[in-house]
Order: C-alpha cells, then sequence, then structure tokens
C-alpha cells in the first residue's frame, strides 16, 4: 500500500510523502526479494483457475496526481502493473477530502502553526462534550512538529464534534490558495482515469467521501459504495473491473454488512490493512477483506525528512 510518492516538494515543507528514488530502490528490492505477480497470474487466482503463488501486488490509494505523473510511468518502463484506489467526492465539491485538507494544511504550515490556528477558530461550542477539558489543557511540545502535528489530527478527529469539522477546515482552508485549483493539482483529473487502465494498470473504488464505513448507516454505506462505482465507470467507460479499499483500513473501519454491500455491488475483491501475507484461502473465504502491508514495512518505505522535522500523516 502507498499514498504519496513524489520528488521532494519545497512548497510543502512538513509534508510526509515517499521518496521517488525511495519508490524505484523499493521496487528493485521487492524485484530481487519477492518477484511481482503479473495481472494474469493475479485474475487466475482471483477467478479460482491457480493457486496463489509468490510475490508482490501494488496498490497506491487516493488518486493523488503523484500516482499519475511518476508512477504509472515508473510502472510501465518497468512493465509492472498496479491498483490505483480512487475516492471520487472531490470531484464534485471542488474541496479537498477532508483527510486531504489535514495533509495538506500540515504540509505547508507545520504542526505548531496548524494548532495556534485551529485554537483561534474552534469556540467551545464546537467540541464534544467529551473532550472540553483535553482541548483545555491540550498540552504539545511548540518546538516538535511531531508532537503538534499528532494533537492537530486530535483535535479534528476527536475534540471538534463531527458536525463542525468542515467548518472548522473549511476557516483553516482559507489560509492557502482557492481550493478548486487545489482539487485540480492534488488529484488525477477523470478524464486521465482510463488512460491509466489503458496503461495496463486497475482503477479502483475508495468511496465517495473516505468516511470510516463504521460510522454510517447501510444505506449511507451503499451509497459511498454504489456513487463511487458509478462514477468511476462514466469516467473509465466501464471499469475492468471492480474492486474497492477501505477509507483507513483495518478491522474497525468497515463491518459485515460493507462487505456484503460490495459483494452485492459485483465487487471481486477489496483490501483492507492487515500486516500479513494473501493467501488461497483469504480469496476463497474472504476476498471482502484481504490483507495488506504497508510500504513502510519495508525497506527503503520510510518517508524521509525533507525539513529539519518531519511531519507524520495517516
Ligand atoms: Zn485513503
Amino acid at each position: 500500500m502507498y499514498h504519496y510518492v513524489r520528488p521532494p516538494c519545497p512548497e510543502l515543507p512538513y509534508f510526509r510523502f515517499l521518496a521517488l528514488d525511495d519508490f524505484c530502490r523499493q521496487l528493485d528490492y521487492f524485484e530481487r526479494e519477492f518477484g511481482f505477480v503479473s495481472y494474469d497470474d493475479f485474475t487466475g487466482v482471483l477467478d479460482g483457475r491457480a493457486a496463489a503463488g509468490n510475490g508482490v501486488v501494488l496498490t497506491f490509494d487516493d488518486g493523488v496526481v503523484d500516482h499519475y505523473a511518476h508512477v504509472v510511468p515508473e510502472l510501465v518502463r518497468r512493465g509492472l502493473w498496479g491498483i490505483f484506489y480512487v475516492p471520487t467526492g472531490m470531484y464534485a465539491t471542488g474541496k479537498l477530502l477532508d483527510v486531504h485538507r489535514i495533509h495538506f494544511l500540515l504540509g505547508r504550515f507545520g504542526g505548531p502553526a496548524m494548532i495556534d490556528a485551529a485554537r483561534e477558530i474552534i469556540t467551545d461550542d464546537m467540541l464534544s462534550h467529551a473532550h472540553v477539558d483535553e482541548f483545555r489543557h491540550m498540552t504539545y511540545a511548540r518546538q516538535v512538529n511531531d508532537a503538534a502535528t499528532t494533537e492537530f489530527k486530535r483535535i479534528l478527529n476527536y475534540y471538534v464534534s463531527y458536525e463542525h469539522r468542515e467548518t472548522v477546515l473549511d476557516k483553516l482552508m482559507r489560509r492557502s490558495p482557492a481550493e478548486d485549483n487545489l482539487v485540480r493539482q492534488y488529484y488525477v483529473e477523470p478524464a486521465l482515469l482510463a488512460d491509466i487502465e489503458r496503461q495496463g494498470m486497475i482503477v479502483g473504488g475508495h468511496s465517495v467521501s473516505h468516511p470510516v464505513f463504521s460510522k454510517l448507516d447501510e444505506a449511507d454505506q451503499r451509497r459511498e459504495i454504489h456513487d463511487c462505482f458509478d462514477f468511476l465507470d462514466r469516467a473509465t467507460g466501464g471499469l475492468r473491473l471492480r474492486t474497492f479499499c477501505y477509507p483507513y483500513g483495518g478491522f474497525h473501519s468497515f463491518t459485515p454488512a460493507t462487505e456484503r454491500l460490495l459483494a452485492e455491488a459485483g465487487c471481486r475483491f477489496a483490501l483492507n490493512v492487515e500486516a500479513r501475507d494473501a493467501v488461497d484461502a483469504d480469496f476463497r473465504k474472504r476476498p471482502q477483506a484481504l490483507p495488506r502491508y504497508d510500504c513502510n514495512a519495508f525497506p527503503h518505505g520510510q518517508s524521509r525528512l525533507q525539513n529539519q522535522q518531519l511531519a507524520t500523516s495517516d
């Protein structure tokens, strides 16, 4: 599982990403140690025509522009393929998805500055009752970007009640250039998704708004799945196959209903985050929750310090 993969980006001094040259080194490492699974072998396992062998399958989440600009060309050069999981909500709203607004703001301004900005905006009535005291007594090491980054995420993910979160982020985003331009700079244009598939890749669904599915009722879960696949079908002229990956991932992030809804939507398999190999039994017994490793579990997969201090970003 990869997210951002790009060359250095000085305009976002605190941004956390995998450097493109580290990505290439990691591909070399995978080739040497495990080899890659071809698309035909992979669909063979999926169809039950073949047993799962050894090797790596590459996946890239969030539809960020890095994938079209840097990853696809590198994979094509090496004769490899990958699965690109794309959320769709930002194309309709003209706003970055909340998860990416947080990455962007931290990447551009750093944790301490964002905590100061959040404190100016957030009033007591925006806090969820359980967390008022924690917010008031919040301590963070003023000079340590890592600690401040974690705390800024905690403010937005836990302290601010859910109905105020978007308003707070709307206000914080006014510190940066017009957001609809940012959407074009941040994500792969829908018109290019067909081209990604033409180059031998798979485009998969990653929801509309990147929610935690386990927090949604069944009707909203269904909408997030169907609207996403409908959008991607229109954009690509028909997806090669339907596959999905859960926003955030981990067993807490979806429910048995999510797996059922995906199967009903014709989704062939869905990816979770669970750090172990996918074996035959997974494909046969629970194809809507296949395990997957984060790239940072392997050599060269860590984001490097771009500035003096490192911002974390999940
Ligand atoms: Zn994601």
